[in-house]
């Protein structure tokens, strides 16, 4: 009887070991707990022991039955309690996902302007946000009564009206035809400051990239393939160019350089306005009047010169058509870039 109680015990240890739920907790409980279950059926045999042994195949019996029933209890309320807090989980929920950050649509722009540029030469420069109107205009051969200068268009520092905002990238051009010796290959990006009313297409403070590339019989043919090299890189081999004539006070000849619309293969779309074409640049020979206001013999050098609007690279390139949105840094927005 002893050996008997104690294989019914190795039995109980055996089975506790792989409950891992409450079904199998109650295939244990009928197994070795209820009345007609194994140990019971060692108390009913008992009555048949002698009663010299009685006492102490009862006292074992007691123990293990004690056993199976305190290892009952104690799986029952841990199983319960696990079942309870994952029932408050709802597994059809989908995950939370952590959003990774990225760099602004702007500044990935910007980004790869300067990566494109830097492989064919270019270094980057950089000026003052806060320019005269030296190096803002007069260098740059606007005349003194161009509207430009004027305070409906330009931000003055109102401190000292020989000071402004800077209007365009430009005079950064300036700086470095003034402080460094030709060959000179350089693109300045940065910021701009227009004094416009804020819409859909314009802000009152945005982003240029201006190049230049001063040093002896430098062409315009230079200047058309340096654009042509760029945009194949930036939008896709398959381009078609466009360079119209256009002014601007500090090259002659000017041009605008338009491709093919890559958004709708030149099929007409609203990006495009239905043309087939966009805009991406404004460039020229540099004018000979700024090569001397900068120091630079235009008999013996010549100079090509470009600028990109980023927002409108960026709009172009990411379907934003409200320039405002790359501003208002709304995370629906800027999480789809
Ligand atoms: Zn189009």
């Amino acid at each position: 009887m002893i050996e008997e109680i104690r294989e019914v015990r190795k039995k109980v240890e055996n089975y506790i070991e792989n409950i891992k739920d409450l079904n199998s907790l109650e295939s244990f409980r009928l197994e070795f707990l209820v009345k007609k279950g194994r140990i019971q059926n060692l108390f009913d045999r008992l009555k048949d022991i002698p009663n010299t042994e009685k006492p102490l195949i009862g006292k074992e019996l007691n123990i293990l039955s004690k056993f199976a029933e305190s290892i009952h209890k104690k799986l029952k309320e841990e199983l319960e309690a696990s079942a309870e807090s994952s029932s408050e989980i709802d597994l059809s929920l989908p995950g939370r996902r952590n959003f990774k950050g990225s760099y602004h649509p702007v500044l990935k722009t910007i980004e790869d302007f300067v990566k494109i540029f830097e492989s064919m030469g270019f270094i980057v420069a950089e000026g003052p946000d806060i320019e005269d109107g030296f190096h803002n205009f007069d260098a740059l051969n606007f005349a003194p009564d161009h509207p430009a200068r004027d305070m409906q268009d330009t931000f003055f520092i109102e401190s000292d009206e020989e000071l402004l905002l800077r209007t365009h990238t430009t005079p950064v051009q300036v700086r470095i035809m003034q402080s460094q010796k030709p060959p000179i290959r350089a693109i300045m990006p940065g910021r701009v400051y227009r004094n416009e009313a804020i819409s859909a297409r314009a802000l009152a403070e945005f982003h240029q990239i201006d190049g230049i590339y001063v040093d002896k019989n430098v062409t315009f043919a230079e200047l058309k393939a340096t654009m042509i090299a760029f945009a194949k890189r930036m939008y896709g081999e398959d381009l078609k160019f466009r360079f119209r004539p256009s002014y601007f006070p500090f090259t002659e000849p000017s041009a605008e350089v338009d491709i093919s619309c890559y958004l709708c293969n030149s099929k007409g779309c609203r990006v495009c306005k239905y043309s087939g074409w966009l805009e991406i640049a404004g460039c020229g020979m540099v004018h000979p009047n700024v090569l001397k206001a900068c120091g630079i013999e235009p008999e013996e050098y010549s100079a090509y010169a470009f600028g990109f609007g980023i927002e409108r690279i960026t709009m172009l390139r990411t379907g934003i058509d409200d320039i405002r949105y790359l501003y208002d840094n709304d995370l629906r927005v800027l999480k789809q870039f």
